[in-house]
């Protein structure tokens, strides 16, 4: 992964994948008032993100719900559960 670093937007240049990567940077740091701002912005603009994002999120509460989760592997019928729950939403 690049490092985390703090990006000077211009809000017309925001585009998708800097959403994604502002989505990943705020799972392992914080953000900005202007980061936060643009995000917020794409968000409300973007159904393709808010989709991701409910994704990522949706992966990170099952990740914790699993006691055996040790960082590496899922179960198979893990990835079948998470597969099936990501192509309902
Ligand atoms: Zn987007």
């Amino acid at each position: 992964m690049e490092d985390i670093k703090a990006y000077t937007y211009k809000w017309y240049e925001f585009g998708c994948k800097d959403a994604t990567y502002l989505t990943t940077k705020e799972k392992y740091t914080h953000l900005s008032i202007s980061e936060k701002g643009l995000l917020k912005f794409h968000l409300l603009t973007c159904s393709g993100c808010r989709k991701f994002v409910k994704q990522i999120k949706l992966i990170e509460e099952l990740l914790k719900k699993e006691p055996d989760f040790k960082g590496l592997t899922l179960a198979k019928e893990k990835k079948d559960a998470i597969n099936q729950l990501l192509t309902k939403n």
